[in-house]
């Protein structure tokens, strides 16, 4: 956050509007992500187009936000609705850029929370829907990892601590469950993830992620009569994106917390 200071009111504004126009780009890709990552589709070659019509979107209509905001929510074409999903994709992307920005400055691993964020979302809300946590997506917050302990190498420890830290009880509770209490991709998740955090970070994203996951599910028992499987890939990913922007300062809290006399 210091370093972001030094920029001035003005430099401020420009980055954290550039981050945010960046973010909601992004989030617009993200949408074509969730969308063909299940479907096994290609997510580069094939234009976008509407999911009621086909009709092939221009330039204009791919604008993130702004588009469906001025489409009132509905297709040109067809005028059908179109998910509230896209525009809110597109301004989650960006509204985390910015808070992972204000929370860690202008430094290398800034990018790679980031882009972890980003492939958190799609993540998440594949979870919600499909109950399955693509490979793909665990590769890649993988790399992201790796990339982070050489960058940090000096510490290359907290981060190989992190790979096993959350993941290796997961995979015991698998075991001894037979399988039936979780899935595979949450392993893989933690222990993506857990490269990328290091040790403390990743236990931050799992205490997080429980007890978001309980107070959603806590309140979805009441709301809805049948019980429902709850898939915890989408709470996981929401802890671990809260460790990006609070979780260094709350172990820093907690730490000195301990330390102090009594
Ligand atoms: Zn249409």
């Amino acid at each position: 956050m210091a370093d972001l200071i030094l920029l001035g009111t003005n430099g401020m504004i420009v980055i954290f509007t550039m981050t945010f126009v960046l973010g909601i780009t992004i989030g617009s890709f993200l949408n074509v992500c969730i969308f063909r990552i299940p479907l096994k589709e290609d997510i580069a070659v094939e234009r976008s187009h509407c999911m009621h019509c086909g009709h092939v979107l221009k330039w204009y209509e791919l604008i993130p936000l702004f588009s469906f905001l001025i489409q009132g929510g509905k297709c040109r074409s067809c005028k059908k609705k179109i998910s509230i999903q896209y525009p809110l994709v597109e301004a989650t992307n960006g509204i985390l850029w910015v808070l992972i920005l204000i929370a860690n400055g202008l430094q290398w691993h800034t990018i790679l929370y980031c882009l972890a964020a980003s492939c958190l979302i799609v993540i998440a809300v594949i979870d919600a829907r499909t109950m399955e946590i693509p490979f793909g997506c665990n590769v890649f917050l993988f790399c992201l990892g790796v990339v982070r302990l050489v960058l940090d190498y000096p510490h290359w420890y907290e981060y190989v601590i992190g790979f096993f830290a959350v993941s290796f009880f997961f995979w015991l509770i698998i075991v001894i469950s037979k399988g039936k209490a979780m899935g595979g991709g949450d392993v893989k998740l933690m222990a993506a993830a857990g490269i990328l955090l290091g040790w403390k970070g990743i236990l931050f994203a799992l205490v997080a992620g429980c007890i978001v996951g309980s107070v959603i599910h806590f309140g979805r028992l009441f709301t809805k009569k049948k019980r429902e499987p709850m898939p915890i890939g989408q709470y996981l990913a929401v802890g671990i994106c809260m460790a990006f922007i609070i979780g260094e300062t709350f172990i820093n809290w907690y730490i000195s917390y301990l330390n102090m006399p009594v």
